[in-house]
């Protein structure tokens, strides 16, 4: 495209989508473009009416779409993972501009949430005997629950959206999808696309903040609540969930850590340890956040882990279409939070290595790659999750003492085990106190492998054909057989 050519991307509206029509607001606001502090769209916020009606058409649609056949289910998530395929290029380059990602990444992100779709299209519940003797059998059956409020946030808008919206409409649920207000581009453009596959009602969207999401979770016509985000706001949700007693799944942030050996190949190691920590500058709920390094492999460890990021992630991180995986952070709350961690390491002496250049003055919400050596187990940047580019690495010698450090509270989302004899990784992995342990490889959820938080990282849990229980009360009928 020459520098004159108009964007093609201008003259895009946003809607709300009730009904299985697009619908304007009173109200609006617009995000910025992390990349550039640039003003981007008009997102309209959805009003109490929006929702009340958005309630009443999913109710409505439920009454068809939830005596749906399984064939008929996977025709439609078939089709809406087409309507991606078909929309790759508008939809990457909206992600691009309200997350700051590289154009890679927001074509993979377009790539996996379609993928989702297709998955679950593929797997179901299938009715299962309880007990059976010669009077009696009982079987278990999978029910949707009705209409289905699912609130996310902005990191991966598009994938973390769709798991929710593909597990409930195989499930034969409807859904509300309440997008971050961070980043509701995509997520509502998409549904626009999406409504000409789908029975009206069956999927919705509603933009807004903090303030739509609690309507949602109070609303009586919303039978369950599927929620990922920050520790705090979930139990807020849970909370207001208790009142009308709705189900929820809750998938929380996670303070990871990874933990590295003294056998391991470093050559092989340190390039996928850093993945694990800096794709999309740390944004991910699985990014590693805490790296433990065996002391006799510490400082060979920190010596080819800076030289790797100076060498991948600081030289082409501020171009849009460098084939790389790192970038701004993607709002100014998320900023200023991690510009926090690294000004409380720099007041306490903690050695801070910044990889590449500060860039003072610059526009859009930069941190460089950063490391933090050493600090001590109770500083901010060990005990708080910094979802930034800042990685604190630490030493151990002793395993129990390094297994006690990694289970903390806010830790039992993921961590990973890079170690060479696989008997003591797997040993490792099982002493970890996480939904999901990732062994010699960077942390990545995997839509067939069950995916939830232990202890202040979440409630229930999605993916794999196990997270479609989630989505389903299961009722039991006894039969007699004489
Ligand atoms: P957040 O908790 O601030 O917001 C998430 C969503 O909740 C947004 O849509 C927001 O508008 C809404 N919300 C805020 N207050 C609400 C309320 N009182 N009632 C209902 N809804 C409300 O999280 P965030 O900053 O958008 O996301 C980043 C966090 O998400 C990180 O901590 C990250 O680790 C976590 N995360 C977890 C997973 C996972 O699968 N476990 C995946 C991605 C991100």
């Amino acid at each position: 495209m020459g520098s004159n050519a108009p964007d093609p991307l201008s003259q895009v509206e946003f809607s709300n989508v009730v009904g299985g029509r697009p619908r304007g607001a009173a109200e609006s606001h617009r995000v910025v473009d992390p990349r550039t502090e640039a003003d981007l769209w008009e997102a309209p916020t959805a009003s109490a009416r929006d929702l009340d009606d958005a309630v009443e058409a999913g109710r409505a649609a439920f009454r068809t779409w939830g005596r749906s056949t399984p064939a008929e289910r996977a025709a439609v998530l078939n089709a809406v993972a087409g309507v991606l395929y078909d929309n790759e290029d508008l939809l990457a380059g909206i992600l691009m501009r309200e997350t700051g990602k590289s154009r890679i990444m927001a074509q993979m992100e377009v790539k996996r949430a379609a993928f989702h779709y297709e998955y679950y299209a593929t797997v179901q519940l299938e009715d299962e005997i309880q007990y059976e003797d010669d009077d009696l059998q009982i079987v278990g059956t999978h029910e949707p629950y009705g209409v289905i409020g699912a609130i996310s946030p902005w990191n991966f808008p598009l994938i973390l959206s769709s798991v929710k919206v593909a597990s409930a409409l195989a499930t034969g649920n409807c859904v509300i999808i309440k997008p971050s207000p961070f980043t509701p581009y995509a997520i509502l453009k998409f549904c626009e696309l999406a409504q000409p596959v789908l029975p009206a009602g069956v999927f919705q969207a509603l933009n807004g903040g903090a303030d739509v999401g609690e309507r949602l979770t109070r609303h009586p016509g919303v039978a369950h609540i599927s929620f990922t985000g920050t520790i705090a706001v979930g139990q807020r949700i849970m909370a207001a969930c208790a009142g009308t007693l709705k189900k929820v799944i809750l998938e929380l942030a996670g303070n990871d850590a990874a933990v590295v050996t003294d056998d391991v190949d470093l050559g092989v190691v340190v390039p996928k340890v850093a993945l694990g920590c800096l794709l999309h500058a740390g944004q991910m709920c699985v990014a590693s956040k805490r790296v433990y390094v065996h002391a006799s492999r510490y400082d060979d460890f920190l010596a080819r882990f800076r030289a790797h990021l100076a060498e991948t992630y600081a030289a082409t991180y501020d171009d849009a279409d460098a084939p790389s995986v790192f970038g701004p952070l993607s709002n100014r709350p998320n900023f200023e939070r991690c510009r926090g961690f690294v000004e409380d390491c720099r007041d306490k002496g903690y050695e801070v290595i910044t990889v590449g250049e500060e860039q003072e003055g610059k526009k859009g919400f930069w941190i460089p790659p950063t490391i933090v050596a050493n600090p001590p187990e109770d500083s901010l940047v060990v005990r708080e999750e910094q979802f930034g580019p800042v990685v604190p690495i630490m030493k151990w010698e002793d395993e129990e003492d390094v297994i006690a450090r990694a289970n903390l509270d806010n830790a039992g989302l993921g961590a990973s085990v890079w170690c060479r004899d696989a008997v003591r990784a797997r040993k490792l992995a099982r002493q970890l106190e996480t939904g999901t342990v990732f062994i010699n490889q960077p942390p990545q959820p995997h839509h067939a492998g069950y995916f939830a938080g232990q202890k202040l990282s979440g409630v229930g849990g999605e993916l794999g054909k196990q997270g479609l229980l989630s989505y389903c009360q299961t009722k039991s009928l006894h039969i007699a057989k004489r």
